[in-house]
């Protein structure tokens, strides 16, 4: 059985820690497909699921050690609500990554941009992502940003065993199918996490009442002197939704439960079934 873990701190060394956040629809949104192509209709936008996990962890480091969190987030303008979500929950401040430039790119560019951001924020230790964005599901965004940054990925977190700022050292424990696995590192480094990591809070009414009167910057390409032009690799020219499945609904019925069960069992050889 899994024990509880907590962090062991090593205190009198502020952590800079970044959380990467993403606006996507709400779980419970259905996807509409025309013509090949994907929208979420009318469906609420929220802070990416799995980026609260993030958020949550990096909130439980700053208040073990001192330091503060930042949250990013590429996308468009309404995307400040899952940045004012962020700060609801305890996160210092909030940056908007946006600019007509950074429509339609794929997870290597958006990776780009992300790298470019973190650099941008000065010396950071810690850099979060959430395991995946509910809506593209790429699952990969955070591995291409370590690449960028020349960090380390430690990918599927499930607990933090110990920060050391001052060793400039981490050590974690993934969560694989297989069971968990140890894995230490040097600082600065990524880390994307997995929901058994912690429970998320809940922002509070000082922290949402905070959110509200924020200021959030906006950084475009030039602020975090990208350039050059952004060509996505991968396209996406069309999307299905999954074929629609017919059901049709019969009772048996008969006399005896053997007698019911003998023609369940003759319907199911005849539909192939068994
Ligand atoms: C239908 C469709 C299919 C797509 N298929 C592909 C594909 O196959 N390959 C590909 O490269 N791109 C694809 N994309 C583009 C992809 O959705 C974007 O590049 C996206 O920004 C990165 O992928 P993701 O959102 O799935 O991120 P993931 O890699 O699943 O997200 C992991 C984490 O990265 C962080 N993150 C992701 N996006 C942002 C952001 N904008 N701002 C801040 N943090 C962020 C969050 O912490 C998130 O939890 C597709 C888009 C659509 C609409």
């Amino acid at each position: 059985m899994h024990q509880q873990t907590s962090i062991q701190t090593v205190k009198e060394d502020p952590l800079n820690i970044v959380v990467c956040v993403k606006q996507t629809p709400d779980t419970a949104a259905t996807v509409i497909v025309e013509d090949g192509k994907v929208s979420w209709g009318d469906a609420p936008l929220v802070l990416n699921p799995w980026d609260e996990y993030a958020v949550e962890e990096a909130l439980r480091l700053k208040e073990a050690h001192g330091g503060q969190v930042t949250a990013i987030s590429l996308g468009p303008e309404g995307a400040t609500e899952a940045l004012k979500q962020a700060l609801a929950m305890g996160c210092d401040t909030a940056i908007l990554v946006s600019d007509p430039k950074f429509a339609g790119l794929d997870s290597l560019q958006v990776s780009k941009v992300l790298a470019a951001a973190v650099k941008k924020v000065g010396e950071v230790d810690l850099l979060f992502f959430g395991r995946a964005s509910v809506d593209s599901d790429v699952g990969i965004t955070g591995s291409q940003v370590a690449r960028r940054l020349g960090w380390p990925a430690l990918t599927l977190v499930a607990a933090i065993r110990s920060v050391d700022p001052g060793a400039k050292s981490i050590s974690v424990e993934r969560m694989l199918d297989e069971g968990r696995q140890k894995v230490s590192g040097p600082l600065p480094a990524v880390m994307s996490v997995v929901k058994e990591i912690n429970e998320p809070r809940y922002p509070s009414f000082m922290g949402i009442r905070k959110a509200s009167k924020a200021e959030i910057p906006v950084w475009s390409a030039a602020d975090i002197d990208l350039t050059e032009a952004l060509e996505p690799a991968v396209a996406w020219p069309q999307v299905n939704m999954p074929p629609k499945v017919d059901t049709q609904c019969e009772l048996i019925e008969g006399g005896s439960a053997e007698e019911i069960a003998q023609k369940l069992v003759d319907r199911l050889v005849e539909e192939k079934v068994i």
